[in-house]
């Protein structure tokens, strides 16, 4: 027979997020400690995007990452998808454009720009051909490949 909880859903959705809110308050009081003892600091940044922009490349695609396995399918870049998170995210702490609150939206539009340009520059050094001669994705292929 199906007995009912002597303590409401409602209470019980509070108390859960009481715990979890205290959970993530020890969680960065630890971080907080380990890293003042290993003689760093923690700082946040925006995560947006970090574990799907390749580093090498700049090519942002939610293909680029399946499970713990990183290979942007632009340029075969492959890692560990972790490390290739935290690199980002520590270019992040410097970034001039891209700050915690930036929305997500124009995180997107950011990078999207950011690889257009990189493209534009890298065909523009190619000797002896024009970026109408060099295969690539198109703009448009870009901005679909960073807005998925
Ligand atoms: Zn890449």
């Amino acid at each position: 027979m199906w007995s009912r909880s002597p303590i409401p859903s409602r209470v019980q959705e509070r108390l859960s997020r009481l715990v979890s809110l205290w959970t993530r308050g020890i969680l960065k009081e630890r971080v907080e400690f380990k890293a003042s003892a290993g003689g760093s600091r923690r700082e946040q940044v925006n995560p947006s995007y970090s574990s799907q922009m390749c580093p090498s490349c700049g090519y942002v695609h939610r293909d680029n990452r399946k499970g713990d396995v990183f290979q942007c399918v632009k340029c075969k870049h492959a890692d560990h998808a972790d490390r290739v998170a935290a690199i980002n995210l520590k270019a992040r702490k410097d970034d001039s454009e891209i700050f915690l609150f930036t929305p997500k939206e124009r995180v997107k539009t950011i990078l999207l720009a950011r690889f257009t340009a990189r493209l534009e520059t890298d065909l523009g050094t190619v000797s002896g051909r024009t970026p109408d001669t060099v295969s690539g994705p198109s703009e448009s292929e870009t901005a679909q490949a960073i807005l998925c």
